[in-house]
């Protein structure tokens, strides 16, 4: 235990030989305490802030985190951490979060701290270990599994969790509006790939995506289900706002003319819609949207097919 002033001044001064950002505190208890005592020298270089730019924990947690919905995620992680501690003898909290470094960038650091008062008078230990390399690359490549290398919409195996999230949530909370699902397929593409080739049928997908992604609210989830199949996730929609969203794709794609080499063609989707229904199983409202497609396509394509509702396309 470190008592005496000197002792306490020549213990933080040895952190400045430290590789690893790290800034002491005093009496971590809320937001108002955590008077900040000593940063290091790491930490200057790295994080950018000096002890007076961040006297207290609400300082430091303002300039670090100032997205508010962020900094409510990141203080709500600390303390579900520290209502653990005790128990199997733990006495350490491990953050990893998002800083905003005083350079203005963003890094990813792991934070870590040992609660247990090891140095007396209420000091502790904060360190900042930087894992923003390895960090964006596990982002990177969550990010490429997750998408259609193609579209670069969701794929379908994310899509999967997605949808599982959503059927969660609408049934683990009460006041939730419906979803609706679309499932949407490009009426006769196999002629436009016989036709014109594979590249041609690749651009016209890429461009159906693009339309289907700009004619939805960031809410909504637009993923490639197969080849030439798409499956749209509206959230807070019902069947009937399902359609409107439908038929505000249909005339974008109506209008939207095809240039490839010297040729110049339009195309068709055709359009299954249904709600979820709570109980029931995410496959089945899968299924259903499908069996909706399938009417549609029976009924002649380029038509939407919402539960036992018809529309075919009118300009
Ligand atoms: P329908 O109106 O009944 O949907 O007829 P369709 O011709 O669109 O349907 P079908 O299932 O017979 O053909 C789909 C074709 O899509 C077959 C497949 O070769 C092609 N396809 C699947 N994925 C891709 C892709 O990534 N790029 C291209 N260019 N073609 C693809
Ligand atoms: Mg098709
Ligand atoms: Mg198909």
């Amino acid at each position: 235990m470190i008592t005496s002033n000197e002792e306490k001044i020549q213990f933080f001064q040895y952190l400045d030989f430290l590789p690893t950002p790290a800034l002491i505190a005093k009496e971590y208890k809320n937001d108002k305490s955590g008077k900040t005592l000593f940063v290091n020298k790491a930490f200057i270089d790295t994080i950018g802030y000096k002890v007076d730019e961040i006297p207290n924990h609400l300082s430091f947690t303002m300039r670090a985190y100032p997205d508010l919905n962020y900094r409510r995620e990141v203080k709500r992680d600390w303390l579900e951490q520290i209502s653990r501690l005790g128990k199997d003898n733990c006495s350490l909290v491990q953050l990893c979060t998002k800083v905003r470094c005083k350079d203005q960038k963003y890094r990813w650091f792991e934070i870590r701290t040992e609660l247990r008062n090891t140095i007396g008078d209420g000091i502790i230990i904060i360190l900042f270990n930087n894992i923003d390399k390895a960090k964006n690359q596990v982002l990177e490549y969550q990010e490429l599994s997750r998408k259609d290398p193609l579209t670069k919409l969701n794929n379908r195996r994310y899509m999967q969790q997605l949808l599982d999230q959503e059927k969660s949530h609408f049934e683990s909370e009460t006041n939730v509006s419906p979803f609706s699902l679309v499932m949407a397929d490009i009426d006769f593409f196999k002629n436009i790939n016989d036709t014109y080739g594979h590249n041609c049928g690749d651009m016209v997908i890429e461009t159906v995506a693009k339309i289907m992604k700009q004619s939805t609210r960031k809410m909504d989830v637009v993923a490639r289900w197969g080849g030439e199949e798409f499956l749209l996730l509206l959230p807070k929609t019902n069947v009937i706002e399902a359609r409107i969203v439908v038929k505000k794709i249909m005339k974008k794609i109506h209008e939207q003319r095809f240039n490839w080499k010297e040729h110049s063609f339009n195309i068709s989707l055709t359009y299954g819609i249904t709600g979820f229904k709570k109980g029931e199983e995410i496959d089945e409202t899968i299924n259903r949207a499908d069996h909706c497609l399938y009417q549609g396509k029976e009924m002649g394509r380029n038509c939407l097919v919402a539960d036992n509702f018809f529309e075919s396309w009118r300009s």
